[in-house]
């Protein structure tokens, strides 16, 4: 059999990435499908790790009127219902999981605790952390990038609704618009491109994680990127 190219990995999906085409919510379908590729991956032993976002119920940053750090707490909780759902998918196809959130909320899950999180993915659990980092006016990208070097994982696969990678310009807005295989981190600051924030960007580049960017209506390419596939697009120095 082949071997998995990495052993412990970040997989951020977004809330938009759970919610499909009604781009608000819960899709049990799509979260179930997800559920079944990431079980793919556990069953190769691949460690992995997940951070949820939360942007199918609420983002911080788009409210006008309200005061921001509330904005963002009401974010952060909407992270730990998307944590919950996909616990439950993952759970019903008999995957171990633990979800960790950044905020205690101890009966409804654990708190993160870096040294508890690892121990459970040693053993094979597929450990959710919830809640972002949080911290007012951070992002769930910028969370990945955290989490990825807490735990020392290789590379954060970073799954995006609706684009399969990084253009030079909005290729729903530009048909012209050019993919990228490789960038550098440095790149995606000066250029402003949207693929993540810049706390982000910079908290990877410091820290020499790497990013796959990929499109994850075709769950199938977590499994694909982790046996090694060249797909989407890959950030690193
Ligand atoms: N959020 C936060 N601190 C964090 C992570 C998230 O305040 O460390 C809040 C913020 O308001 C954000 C929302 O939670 O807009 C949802 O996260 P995000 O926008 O990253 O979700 P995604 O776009 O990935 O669905």
């Amino acid at each position: 059999m082949e071997t998995p190219k990495y052993k412990r990995v970040i997989l951020k999906l977004s809330g938009e990435a759970l919610a499909g085409e009604r781009g608000f919510g819960l899709d049990e379908k799509v979260i179930s499908q997800i559920a079944k590729h990431i079980k793919k991956i556990n069953e190769l032993n691949v460690e992995v790790a997940i951070v949820v976002g939360g942007g199918n119920f609420w983002r911080g940053r788009s409210a006008e009127e309200m005061d921001r750090t509330t904005s963002d707490y009401m974010g952060m909780l909407g992270t730990v219902i998307n944590a919950l759902a996909l616990q439950d998918a993952l759970e019903k196809i008999d995957v171990m999981t633990r979800v960790q959130t950044a905020i205690e909320m101890r009966q409804i899950a654990e708190p993160y605790i870096r040294r508890k999180a690892v121990r459970h993915l040693e053993k094979g659990r597929v450990v959710i952390f919830a809640a972002g980092s949080g911290n007012p006016y951070f992002s769930t990208d910028t969370t990945s990038a955290l989490r990825a070097a807490e735990i020392d994982a290789e590379v954060i696969l970073l799954a995006k609704k609706g684009v399969d990678g990084v253009y030079d310009s909005d290729p729903k807005i530009n048909k012209n618009a050019s993919k990228f295989d490789k960038l550098k981190y440095i790149d995606i600051l000066k250029k402003g491109l949207k693929v993540m924030d810049s706390t982000a960007t910079s908290l990877c580049m410091d820290n020499k994680i790497p990013i796959i960017v990929f499109g994850i209506e075709e769950p199938e390419n977590i499994v694909k990127i982790i046996m090694g596939e060249d797909i989407g697009t890959k950030i690193r120095e």
